[in-house]
């Protein structure tokens, strides 16, 4: 992603355009306001690639590099809302991407611990995030087994779809912890809820169909 350093200016236009996809979310049955809110704040169009800038703030998801994608700002207000993030928590991430989602999770107030599994995009989020001001802690690493250096986490979230929900994942969960995953290999995944009831009980809730790039097994695939 080639930032000028024009790119890196927020202007009244840019909060116009926000302003709009806020509405636009809530119109779609997004009601957590510190969800609306925190979309509402982060610069979208900081983690684009120029050729798509003037796009930015369109509820779609678009190329950033590697095959991969910055997710759809409706999918981001969806996984966001189902985690239920209160200041202060322990989320951890699968899939940093651009870092936009790890972005609104932290102007939510969440301590962020973001695992991507491809170095290109490793390599510029973690130029990119501090520049805008955000310290999330960032891994290069393989999103199916976690972090357990940093576990227990409050949340997680993952944003590549999962051909299964990985077993660490859930031992890394708090107890009262929830972990949010797309689970499916064909075209669309099923966005699954799973609660921490016990340390050994689960629950789970499907809550529909979305559509993700692959959760990846080999490095740079
Ligand atoms: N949250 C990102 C979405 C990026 S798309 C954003 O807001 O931009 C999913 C990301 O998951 C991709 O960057 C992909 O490289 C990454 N990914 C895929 N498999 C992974 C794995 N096993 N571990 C960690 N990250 C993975």
């Amino acid at each position: 992603m080639p930032f000028s350093p024009n790119q890196l200016k927020d202007e009244a236009i840019h909060e116009g355009k926000r302003e709009r996809l806020v509405k636009e979310l809530s119109g779609k049955g997004i009601t957590d306001t510190a969800v609306l809110q925190a979309i509402g704040k982060v610069p979208r169009h900081f983690f684009f690639n120029t050729a798509f800038l003037q796009r930015a703030y369109e509820d779609i998801a678009f190329p950033i590099a590697a095959g991969q994608t910055i997710s759809q700002p409706y999918t981001v207000a969806f996984q966001t809302q189902l985690l239920q993030i209160k200041k202060g928590e322990k989320v951890l991430e699968i899939g940093t991407g651009s870092g936009y989602q790890t972005a609104v999770l932290l102007e939510m107030g969440a301590r962020v611990f973001t695992i991507e599994r491809q170095k290109e995009l490793f390599d510029k989020t973690k130029v990119i995030l501090p520049k805008m001001g955000y310290a999330p802690k960032l891994f290069y690493g393989d999103g199916y087994i976690g972090q357990e250096a940093y576990a227990p986490f409050d949340k997680v979230l993952v944003t590549a779809g999962a051909p299964f929900i990985p077993e660490p994942l859930k031992l890394q969960l708090k107890v009262g912890g929830r972990l949010v995953i797309p689970v499916g290999e064909g075209a669309l995944q099923e966005m699954i809820l799973v609660e921490k009831v016990s340390a050994s009980e689960f629950r789970q809730t499907n809550h529909g169909s979305f559509r993700f790039v692959p959760m990846l097994t080999e490095k740079n695939k």
